[in-house]
């Protein structure tokens, strides 16, 4: 009996076997880690087969230093033509978002979810990078790639770009923007981590000048720099300084900031 059984079986086996393997593979993309993989690897995918590597250079999950931790970028591509900065999105459904919006949003039949503005988070990662290359703006580009099932449904800058999208977009600049000494000392500074200490320095740098506004600031309206309520001119009633006035928080005894009046 199962013999007969093999043998009615062989030639469907023998025809579709192949099939078995593929819904396997099929199954694995669609399984979530993959969607998380699979739009990095669309990206490195289109790199290898339409740029040239002898004129664009490939960087995948550069890790930087950010004020909050580290940051990671996708990918950076380093060309005469400029340094794009890469930032990957997998989402499907309807995409909404303008370039200023703090937040975009996803629509997928009736289900609306907001995150945060992509061109904003490429935005810092571009800085940074910048900052730490000692580049001028104009030589660092910005792209983010949105990868999966998704449709944009408001007007998007030319640097948001579908999946393949980015690769005309990066064709888009002909203009040759940096030597071909620039660019072998860029790929050398990113290869050897040598940015992470000049990104530190500037985001120490951001971070004092900030401190710096924000002192001026509290000076300026007056107000407490520990809990923000309006500092008043005081007179001490005792000890070493009686007599002198400062200027106390007005949330005292709850707050006991003092300045002394310059
Ligand atoms: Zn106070």
């Amino acid at each position: 009996m199962n013999q007969i059984l093999i043998q009615a079986f062989t030639p469907l086996i023998n025809t579709y076997w192949w099939m078995i393997p593929l819904f396997l593979l099929i199954a694995f993309l669609k399984s979530s880690f993959m969607k998380g993989v699979f739009g990095e690897f669309l990206v490195n995918l289109a790199a290898k087969l339409f740029l040239d590597k002898h004129i664009y250079t490939l960087f995948k999950n550069v890790t930087l230093p950010a004020e909050d931790g580290t940051t990671q970028i996708d990918h950076i591509i380093v060309s005469r033509y400029g340094v794009f900065v890469i930032e990957t999105k997998n989402m499907k459904g309807w995409i909404f978002g303008s370039p200023q919006q703090k937040t975009w949003t996803q629509k997928i039949y009736r289900h609306t979810s907001k995150f945060q503005n992509p061109l904003h988070q490429n935005y810092k990662h571009t800085q940074t990078l910048q900052a730490a290359l000692e580049l001028d703006p104009d030589k660092v580009f910005s792209v983010v790639v949105f990868v999966g099932d998704s449709t944009f449904k408001t007007a998007m800058p030319e640097n948001v770009v579908y999946a393949g999208g980015y690769i005309r977009f990066l064709k888009s600049k002909m203009q040759p923007i940096l030597s071909d000494s620039d660019v072998l000392a860029i790929c050398a500074k990113i290869k050897s981590g040598r940015l992470t200490p000049s990104i530190r320095t500037h985001i120490n740098h951001v971070k004092h000048v900030k401190a710096i506004v924000e002192e001026k600031q509290r000076q300026d309206d007056n107000s407490c720099s520990k809990c923000g309520k309006p500092m008043i001119l005081r007179t001490a009633r005792s000890g070493n300084n009686k007599g002198k006035q400062f200027l106390g928080c007005s949330d005292y005894p709850k707050c006991r900031m003092v300045r002394q009046i310059a």
